[in-house]
């Protein structure tokens, strides 16, 4: 028996909440986190249709890409679909999470699945974010160093791409005196005190700093441990926005068209004409992606692949590159089977379904 906060606890340790983007509302937007998970339908949009799959299954749990609530909501009467979902999802103990750009932001993320569709190699984060890093800097006794390391490590810190437990350690010497008040591990009250120890630097995640700080006091074996916490700069090229890798082999312009038609069964593709190169690296951004264009080009991808592009911002590509706006709807349905994926491999024992329910609020016509 899980709860649906262990569930929760889960995709956020995958795709942490620190991640998604100022204006997203990512997390639990309906219900309680306490209940025990009967079963969960995975959806890319929220709408009634997919409340009442759930209630119809016996299902306590909505895990959805968008988040349907976006805006501030005032009053819950029921006079338009948020409010009526709301009132459906409550009345029938329904909880309702968004996963959104916290899961656009990650290596494994939407981005990264779309470009494993198109089976890309020597992928990377097109757009690495900065200002999720920090530094503790701290210093211990020679004699407590490996149990400090191994503490602050188990919290996750220290990692930088495929290296984990990652620090830097250089030895001088500490000075203090404690006061009568003190309780010194070493030395005596109102005696200055020399120790041999171990500068230590490890880097860390920003979400992780309360759990860092909370092991650096429990592994050290001082009364009043020194440390200092430093915001860093650097981005962190495991967290961002779009993925830029290369195809095998170079295609044409209409080669590539028929590809990822087929590849990502696209309905229709709309592209900039101007471009007349043949197409090797290749950008993408899984939902509205437009505002990587600049990006894409300096990348020198040969396409960007995303959704919502503007009449306007076509016309910025020039023909700098190909861009193929394959729609919102078509670039993120593999979400679904994505967070299926990470649900299923993790609890195997509560029922995960992909909803039926088709979502797209956009038709196409053709003659
Ligand atoms: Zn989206």
């Amino acid at each position: 028996m899980h709860r649906i906060n262990d569930l929760i606890s889960y995709l956020e340790q995958i795709a942490p909440l620190a991640y998604q983007e100022d204006y997203d509302n990512c997390g639990l937007l309906v219900g309680d986190r306490q209940q025990t998970c009967t079963g969960v339908v995975v959806c890319l949009d929220v709408i009634e249709e997919v409340v009442n799959e759930a209630i119809s299954k016996g299902y306590n749990l909505i895990v959805a890409h968008h988040p349907f609530i976006f805006k501030g909501v005032k009053k819950i009467t029921g006079s338009n679909y948020v409010e009526r979902i709301i009132i459906k999802a409550i009345q029938h103990n329904i909880a309702i999470y968004a996963i959104h750009t916290n899961l656009d932001n990650i290596e494994g993320g939407v981005s990264g699945m779309l470009a494993q569709k198109l089976g890309l190699i020597h992928t990377e984060i097109l757009s690495p974010k900065k200002g999720l890093l920090s530094k503790l800097v701290t210093f211990v006794p020679t004699t407590h160093t490996e149990q400090l390391l191994q503490g602050i490590f188990s919290t996750g810190a220290g990692s930088i791409g495929n290296y984990s437990e990652c620090s830097y350690t250089v030895t001088g010497t500490g000075s203090f005196k404690p006061n009568e008040k003190a309780n010194p591990t070493i030395g005596t009250a109102n005696q200055a005190e020399q120790v041999e120890e171990n500068r230590i630097e490890i880097i860390y995640p920003n979400h992780l700093e309360r759990q860092v700080i909370r092991a650096l006091h429990a592994h050290h074996p001082y009364e009043v441990p020194a440390y200092d916490l430093i915001a860093l700069q650097n981005r962190n090229t495991e967290v961002g926005s779009g993925f830029v890798g290369e195809l095998e082999k170079s295609m044409t312009k209409e080669d590539f068209l028929a590809f990822i038609t087929a590849r990502l069964s696209l309905t229709c593709i709309r592209y900039t004409t101007a471009f007349q190169g043949e197409i090797k690296k290749v950008a993408l951004c899984g939902g509205s992606g437009s505002f990587l264009l600049k990006n894409a080009i300096a990348s020198k991808a040969d396409v960007l692949i995303t959704a919502d592009f503007k009449y306007h911002d076509f016309f910025d590509a020039e023909d700098r590159i190909l861009v193929c706006d394959i729609g919102h709807y078509e670039s993120e349905i593999h979400t679904k089977e994505l967070l299926m994926n990470v649900l299923t491999k993790k609890f195997a024992n509560i029922a995960v379904v992909l909803s039926s329910i088709h979502t797209n609020p956009i038709g196409y016509y053709k003659l």
